[in-house]
């Protein structure tokens, strides 16, 4: 399950602030405005989802295409590979 995303802004102390990717656990993510969340492991875009506790379900990120090279998704196979089409 992607628990943590990573998001592309501005980040660092004030004297050394860096824009990149920065990872951040998927509920502090749901409170920013950014839409554009990728997944640490394998790059692909994912989706955030809000916890459902009727479900026992925590915020998590989804990829928006699956992607069986990614051991946090649904679906992987067995072998790590990067999305095939990574955010950069
Ligand atoms: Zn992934």
């Amino acid at each position: 399950m992607v628990e943590e995303v990573e998001v592309k802004r501005w980040h660092g102390a004030a004297d050394s602030r860096v824009f990149g990717w920065q990872r951040m656990p998927v509920k502090e993510a749901l409170r920013l405005q950014d839409d554009t969340f990728r997944c640490p492991e394998c790059l692909g875009r994912v989706r955030l989802r809000a916890a459902a506790p009727e479900k026992e379900l925590a915020e998590r990120g989804e990829h928006f295409s699956k992607n069986p090279g990614c051991s946090l998704g649904d679906c992987f196979a067995g072998e790590k590979r990067t999305h095939p089409k990574p955010l950069n």
